[in-house]
């Protein structure tokens, strides 16, 4: 088991979270709970940013908005001087909502909608990403119409095969994500949007995945980005001033799970940026980057409350909590792992494994697989670690669950930054 930035085991043997007792937190707020952890979360943001910093590369760092967005979120996000990724019309609405600065917007997404770019273009988002041809020709037409400028990447795919999960993998050659760098009219393409009036080529983008702990598939992405820049370079003479590596930097979830030092791995990829440039004989691009999860993921904590435990005829042990697959999602869909404690009996012997379900009526709704735990009574406070990212914002109402209450802790106090659901909520959108 991992505690990472301000959590510890207090003199009570209780779990506490950026200075506050869980126990005095579920007092105060009831379970489920998604529990943030400010000061870590501000500490990766700085982490990034001040590892990615060299002399001769210009730099920034984007925060991928879907792991966890909301108004709070976007206000931190700023605060810390990085940059904001979002992929829908709700994830824009709601960095313009909290008046995140729309030059550092980037917006991304397969299959952006002609409102959806509509939106972009009226709010004078800083950069879209296109995904696709079909797409180029809408966004065009749409800054004609309105006389309007945009800066503009295009996402391509490079082939890499990244180890991490089917699902989350992306650039194998058929992801549905980007146009692929072995096709001749990708480079069409790049010469089509750099020609226009209003589209402001300004480079290329490649996310090859999430939850990659090899250090080697990011160097292979860049390597064979910088060559196809040249390449395009040589063969439709558009000079690339950007790229856009993307995230997918893996964290520790469980034992056996083991990410690279971020700090280390920045700077190395710099130092390979200018070497590649170099030996490529092209200039030094920009080079931008997009964590998500790496930013919020260790920072998150969920606490349950616990009911009934069963062993069943077969010999499995079942601890019952009171959420459920609605607002932990990636077990089922990823078969992730995770740990999880006790947090009101954090020094008491490990009596046995458990798998913690919630619920929901499924066999899948399992939120960790195997927890080391003492034996749970009713009423003891499970908490699972590492839930800030893909958590709140992959949770749903399914069998009408409300989503959980959201509280920023920091120095000893909390705040809700999204609070828990209704029953009025759930039905405010029915028509009778
Ligand atoms: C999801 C995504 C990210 C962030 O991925 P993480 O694994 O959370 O770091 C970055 N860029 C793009 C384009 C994405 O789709």
């Amino acid at each position: 088991m991992k505690l990472f930035g301000t959590t510890i085991i207090n003199e009570k043997g209780h779990l506490e979270i950026g200075g506050c007792c869980t126990m005095e937190l579920v007092k105060k707020y009831q379970t489920p709970l998604y529990v943030m952890d400010e000061a870590h979360i501000r500490n990766q943001c700085r982490l990034f940013k001040e590892s990615f910093i060299s002399d001769k590369v210009d730099t920034e760092v984007i925060y991928a908005s879907k792991a966890f967005l909301n108004l709070a979120m976007c206000k931190l996000i700023n605060e810390e001087g990085l940059s904001l990724d979002v992929v829908s019309g709700g994830e824009l609405y709601t960095a313009l909502k909290a008046h995140f600065p729309v030059e550092r917007i980037y917006f991304h997404g397969n299959n952006k909608t002609e409102e959806e770019l509509h939106m972009a273009v009226k709010h004078d988002i800083g950069t879209i990403v296109l995904d696709n041809q079909y797409e180029a020709h809408l966004l065009s037409e749409i800054c004609e119409k309105h006389h309007k400028h945009i800066n503009v990447l295009l996402r391509v795919n490079p082939g890499i095969e990244a180890h991490t999960h089917e699902y989350i993998s992306t650039t194998k050659n058929d992801s549905k994500f980007g146009e692929s760098i072995f096709s001749e009219a990708t480079f069409e393409l790049i010469k089509w949007i750099d020609d226009h009036e209003f589209l402001n080529f300004r480079g290329l983008h490649s996310h090859i995945g999430s939850q990659i702990f090899e250090r080697e598939s990011f160097y292979r992405q860049l390597g064979i980005m910088m060559t196809y820049i040249k390449t395009v370079k040589q063969n439709v003479n558009v000079c690339i001033d950007e790229l856009n590596l993307g995230g997918g930097f893996g964290i520790y979830y469980v034992d056996g799970d083991t990410p690279f030092d971020i700090n280390i791995f920045l700077k190395e990829l710099l130092e390979k940026v200018e070497n590649d440039a170099s030996g490529l004989n092209i200039p030094i691009p920009k080079i931008l980057i997009e964590p998500g999860r790496a930013i919020v993921a260790n920072s998150g904590t969920t606490l349950y409350k616990v009911g009934s435990t069963k062993k069943t005829y077969g010999g499995k042990h079942y601890v019952f909590v009171d959420g459920s697959m609605a607002d932990h999602i990636r077990t089922a869909l990823y078969d992730a792992d995770y740990e999880a404690v006790l947090a009101n009996r954090m020094n008491d012997e490990i009596e046995e494994n458990y798998t913690v379900t919630g619920k929901c009526c499924e066999s899948g709704d399992i939120l960790v697989k195997t927890a080391k735990l003492p034996k749970p009574n009713p009423k003891d406070i499970l908490a699972v670690f590492s839930t800030g990212a893909y958590h709140y914002s992959m949770s749903s109402n399914y069998n009408l669950m409300t989503r959980p209450a959201v509280i920023f802790v920091k120095d000893g106090s909390s705040r809700v930054v999204v609070k828990r659901e209704t029953y009025t909520d759930l039905l405010r959108n029915n028509i009778e």
